[in-house]
């Protein structure tokens, strides 16, 4: 399989907490703006990039169904949420001139392109960046779930699921001097030890397509265009 430095075609997962900087709530338009910054940097080595934006900063099933909404609305609500995150990363690359398409599982013609999968192969061999919205379209998945659908769906060569850590760690490294992170971690051990890279549903759709999941700093500025050139610090999920 391939190595990071020579990928041609990538999946990029974000939670929606990566775009609300330091508040605790929503969008904070100069985050958007500098992982627009991030992405157009990879885009310019040629790449071809799928995003899958979450919605947490915004609206989560759980947090709705905590409050008593059945689990379905409230989780249609969360992907709504990820509508919203999408159009505000569009206009982020947009803004720097990166031809973008936002795509949609759930149909809102006036707003995104519903999901077609050969249309979108066509936009990433047009070098388009492609937003996937709207999760899987279904209720009681997640947009990991969502970003590992598409990834396989695409073709792509790995997911690169950017957080506020550089890779995945036997114990949460912001509370645990003594963490220790893996170089390399297969999906049996992240789903038995509970490593929580994504959720079980995603982890097993990549295992169960050979995709491989590389976790890096998204904090780490120029981290991800690093790691498609071959150098930076990182976890590489796979069999
Ligand atoms: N969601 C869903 N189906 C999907 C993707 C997402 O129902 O295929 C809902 C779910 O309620 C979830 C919310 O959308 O809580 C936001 O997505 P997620 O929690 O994955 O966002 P993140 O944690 O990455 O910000």
């Amino acid at each position: 399989s391939k190595t990071p430095g020579s990928y041609s075609r990538v999946m990029l997962k974000i939670s929606g907490e990566a775009l609300m900087g330091d508040q605790g709530y929503g969008l904070h338009p100069p985050t958007v703006a500098r992982i627009a910054q991030e992405v157009k940097s990879v885009h310019d080595m040629g790449v071809e990039i799928c995003m899958v934006i979450g919605g947490g900063n915004i609206f989560r099933g759980l947090q709705g169904s905590a409050q008593g909404m059945e689990r379905a609305t409230a989780d249609y609500m969360g992907m709504l949420a990820t509508v919203m995150n999408a159009l505000a990363m569009q206009a982020a690359m947009e803004a720097l001139k990166i031809h973008t398409r936002v795509i949609s599982a759930i149909r809102m013609d006036e707003v995104a392109e519903p999901y077609i999968r050969r249309r979108a192969v066509r936009h990433l061999e047009k070098k388009r960046v492609c937003i996937f919205a709207a999760g899987t379209g279904n209720p009681y998945f997640t947009t990991d779930t969502a970003a590992t659908l598409r990834a396989n769906e695409m073709n792509c060569e790995a997911i690169f699921k950017g957080t506020k850590v550089d890779g995945v760690y036997d114990k949460d490294p912001k509370k645990f001097a003594d963490a220790k992170r893996y170089d390399n971690v297969s999906y049996d051990e992240v789903l038995q030890k509970h490593l929580g890279v994504m959720d079980a549903s995603a982890i097993a759709l990549a295992r169960d397509n050979d995709l491989p999941i590389i976790v890096f700093s998204l904090d780490e500025p120029g981290g991800f265009r690093g790691i498609l050139a071959g150098t930076g610090t990182y976890t590489r999920v796979h069999c």
